[in-house]
């Protein structure tokens, strides 16, 4: 390897398109890291930025996943496998399901439907435990000259975790400070927080916003899709967004409307809250990227009216 150190974001070309979703790779002496795995159709795209950045596959040391949804965790095994010498290292609550991936892919198959899943993750196959390596929350990880925190930051979901990077003095996000697509910057700042079923917590999430905060550092890589610097603008901008969201939770729970109309309730409110926030931008109503948040605003609603069901379920038990 020819540099010392660098960091390289690689663009994944999630769903065939540019900048939404990232992976990182890290150069330390001679070996690497790699944050984030994508699908497996990302694999080629990772590959070709180790061979650019000189790296060979058997230097790669550590790859890691912030969590287990499959655009952050699907690309893993198919990883894991040009990288003889890597180990997984994943959160506790996401490693079983690397190790044995069934319930992950039939669950999204019975979102997806097969062919739909093929064409998002590709092939998913499971990964040999002794290759999986559990961190703790705060457990800190030598890495050449640098350190690596994991530190669990939960809210999007219950298996994430974030790492502090001591050299670059940089948290690597995953979902857990927002989604920032660089297509719809160039008008000022648009996040939003990501709150997808089935484990969506607000009060956690915001906490886990102030806890990235709280490390110092000056810059973080969401996976979608970083690099960003604009810290305490972001950060405020997600807890005012959280705490809107945790009210209509409570809000709609007590409203005595049906489980079967939230997640048309829930969609069409974020995607009023979306276009409300465009709009005072001066983003384009026909902007591609705007239409293309149609995604978002779906799953983001579907993680609501979730989050609501689940209460409305758990209040039912406690009778
Ligand atoms: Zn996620």
């Amino acid at each position: 390897m020819t540099k010392q150190r660098s960091l390289r974001v690689i663009d994944c070309m999630y769903t065939g398109r540019e900048k939404v979703a990232a992976a990182f790779l890290l150069k330390e002496g001679d070996s690497a890291a790699i944050i984030e795995t994508n699908t497996t159709h990302a694999v080629p795209h990772i590959m070709k930025a180790l061979q650019e950045e000189d790296v060979q596959p058997e230097q790669v040391k550590w790859i890691i996943i912030t969590h287990v949804h499959l655009d952050h965790a699907g690309g893993a095994s198919a990883l894991l496998a040009q990288c003889p010498n890597a180990t997984l290292l994943a959160h506790p609550k996401a490693a079983p399901h690397m190790i044995d991936p069934s319930r992950l892919v039939n669950s999204a198959m019975d979102i997806y439907g097969e062919e739909t899943f093929q064409e998002l993750y590709g092939e998913i196959q499971p990964i040999a435990e002794e290759r999986v390596r559990i961190m703790e929350d705060g457990e800190v990880l030598t890495f050449g000259e640098r350190t690596l925190r994991f530190f669990y930051t939960r809210g999007h979901a219950n298996h994430h975790f974030s790492i502090y990077d001591s050299h670059l003095n940089a948290v690597f996000a995953g979902d857990s400070f927002g989604i920032v697509y660089p297509q719809l910057q160039s008008k000022g700042l648009f996040t939003f927080p990501s709150t997808p079923p089935t484990d969506f917590d607000a009060q956690a999430a915001i906490d886990s916003v102030d806890n990235i905060l709280a490390t110092g550092a000056t810059t973080v890589y969401p996976t979608h899709y970083g690099p960003v610097t604009a810290l305490d603008a972001i950060g405020s901008s997600l807890r005012k967004q959280l705490a809107m969201f945790d009210e209509w939770i409570e809000e709609v729970d007590t409203s005595g409307r049906p489980d079967e109309e939230l997640d048309d309730l829930f969609y069409k409110r974020v995607r009023e809250h979306f276009d409300t926030m465009l709009q005072s931008l001066g983003v384009a109503k026909d902007d591609p990227w705007r239409v293309l948040l149609d995604i978002d605003c779906m799953l983001n609603g579907q993680g609501l009216a979730f989050a609501v069901k689940k209460r409305r379920y758990k209040r039912s038990k406690q009778k």
